[in-house]
């Protein structure tokens, strides 16, 4: 038995071929297409072809970047695939593949963090809480060894925790919210202001952007920091030092014994992770006095929305 996992990002979606183990044995990306009704030929499309090579598939598990329902089949809202409002992608999908498997939605950092729970660094954790720092911040709970999605599959939208009364705006339509100071687009806000305050010092992340700072990308500042420039390192304390402010306040409430940070960004490991444990240690409450988390990089990289998808999609 088959599953074909599907991960659908902003700017490409992943697909993945896993066995009854949810290991990935193929698996490739294409462009995200604009429309609605194209992301869904597409993946229609994609699973006739994989039929033609596998034909037990047994469920099409589908990680989205958004609030999806807990139905898992609708996306309420995304704030990065703006074409999806109150979408049901699953029917959708399945009126095109004539509803021959089950199409299961789930969101992206939820698929991540439960594949990082299954088969990562949360195994054999009781409490975990994942946060994918990427182009948003996305967020996952475990509780008791059970996914929790809310009363309404809402919950867990960590990146969204208001955390800057009045702050910046957010994609989400609110203000000040986690994602705004710890993500990859937090990482380049942060960079481009220290570059435009302090042009002198910037030589190497200019080098990188060809002089051209609105073109300054994540992973030019990640290469830069790995090298040790001072504007590369200060960006990652800012985004570190949030994300363990954020994971003080999610301790107030959830109490977890691990964080798994995953993500594009958590390449870098320690220049990240530093920081944020030391923020997470500075604002957590009673901190001399109660058990740390461990804070952990993620181990599956940027499969476990694969991994995750696939696993939900066969439970
Ligand atoms: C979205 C989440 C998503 C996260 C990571 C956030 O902006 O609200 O639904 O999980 O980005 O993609
Ligand atoms: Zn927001």
């Amino acid at each position: 038995m088959h599953t074909m996992a599907v991960d659908i990002g902003g700017t490409k979606i992943a697909v993945g071929i896993c066995d009854e183990d949810d290991a990935i044995i193929r698996s490739w990306t294409v462009p995200t297409p604009k429309e609605a009704d194209a992301i869904d030929k597409h993946i229609a499309e994609m699973y006739r072809e994989t039929k033609k090579l596998y034909d037990d598939i047994a469920a099409i598990g589908i990680s989205a970047a958004g609030n999806v329902k807990e139905d898992r089949h609708t996306i309420a809202f995304s704030a990065n695939i703006p074409v999806w409002i109150n979408y049901d992608l699953s029917s959708h999908i399945g009126d095109l593949i004539g509803h021959e498997v089950p199409v299961i939605v789930e969101n992206d950092a939820n698929c991540a963090g439960w594949g990082e729970y299954v088969h990562g660094a949360g195994q054999g954790h009781t409490n975990m809480v994942a946060l994918t720092v990427g182009t948003g911040l996305g967020g996952a709970v475990v509780l008791n060894g059970q996914l929790y999605r809310g009363s309404f599959g809402m919950g867990s939208e960590l990146g969204h925790i208001p955390m800057v009364p009045d702050g910046d705006f957010c994609g989400c339509g609110l203000r000040g919210c986690a994602e705004r100071y710890t993500s990859g687009n937090a990482l380049e806000h942060f960079a481009r202001s220290a570059v435009r305050r302090r042009p002198q010092e910037a030589s190497r992340l200019l080098e990188l952007c060809n002089g051209d700072i609105d073109e300054l990308e994540g992973k030019m500042v990640s290469q830069a920091a790995v090298e040790g420039d001072a504007i590369g390192m200060y960006a990652f304390n800012k985004i570190g030092e949030w994300l363990g402010r954020t994971m003080a306040s999610i301790s107030a409430v959830l109490d977890p014994d691990i964080y798994v940070i995953g993500g594009g960004v958590v390449a870098v490991g320690d220049i990240l992770l530093e920081p944020a444990r030391n923020a997470y240690v500075r604002f957590l409450q009673a901190s001399a006095y109660r058990p740390h988390a461990e804070i952990a990089p993620a181990t599956s990289g940027q499969d476990a929305g694969l991994i995750g998808a696939a696993n939900l999609a066969l439970h």
